[in-house]
């Protein structure tokens, strides 16, 4: 199984081999080395991100949406070619065709199980099926847990003078 990941310390996207027990992993672009909290892989299983350390993951369908809407935009410009020459059943055949392409590429790509909080995506995890799907509340919950942190960090560093009247 492995780890692709930002690095929290230099924002390179990095990516590590992970085994049981997980052990100290280095970034690959600054080298600062990540300490996995103990016991958060389990015969195989992914028990808490190791990155950041938040306990909440999801699986999905591990289909970039880019390239879904890609191949669709390609599609798109092929057939208005097609059409503009008034070739009506090239111009539907491409449309369909692609529409195709993008359906068997999300049924056939496998799962990957990621991090509500760092993003972190782990593959090649044993039983995957598992753990359980996106949750909207629970993004939701991260998303305003990183603002308010954000927010934070923010007031703790901005050392602004006193407003005189
Ligand atoms: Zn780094
Ligand atoms: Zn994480």
């Amino acid at each position: 199984m492995n780890v692709t990941y930002r690095c929290p310390h230099c924002d390179a996207v990095a990516s590590a081999e992970l085994t049981e027990p997980a052990g100290d992993f280095s970034c690959t672009a600054c080298q600062t080395a990540i300490h996995p909290p103990a016991g958060a892989i389990r015969e195989g299983k992914v028990l808490q991100c190791l990155i950041c350390p938040c306990q909440e993951l999801y699986v999905r369908k591990d289909f970039s949406q880019t390239v879904g809407i890609g191949i669709i935009a390609i599609g798109f410009i092929i057939s208005s070619v097609f059409w503009f020459y008034r070739m009506p059943l090239w111009t539907y055949g491409t449309l369909f065709a692609t529409a195709i392409i993008d359906l068997v590429l999300y049924v056939t790509v496998g799962n990957v199980l990621q991090c509500y909080q760092c993003q972190a995506q782990y593959r090649g995890i044993k039983e995957l099926e598992q753990h359980e799907g996106f949750d909207l509340e629970t993004h939701e919950k991260h998303r305003q847990q990183q603002i308010r942190l954000a927010r934070a960090g923010v007031g703790a560093s901005s050392q602004l003078p006193p407003v005189r009247e």
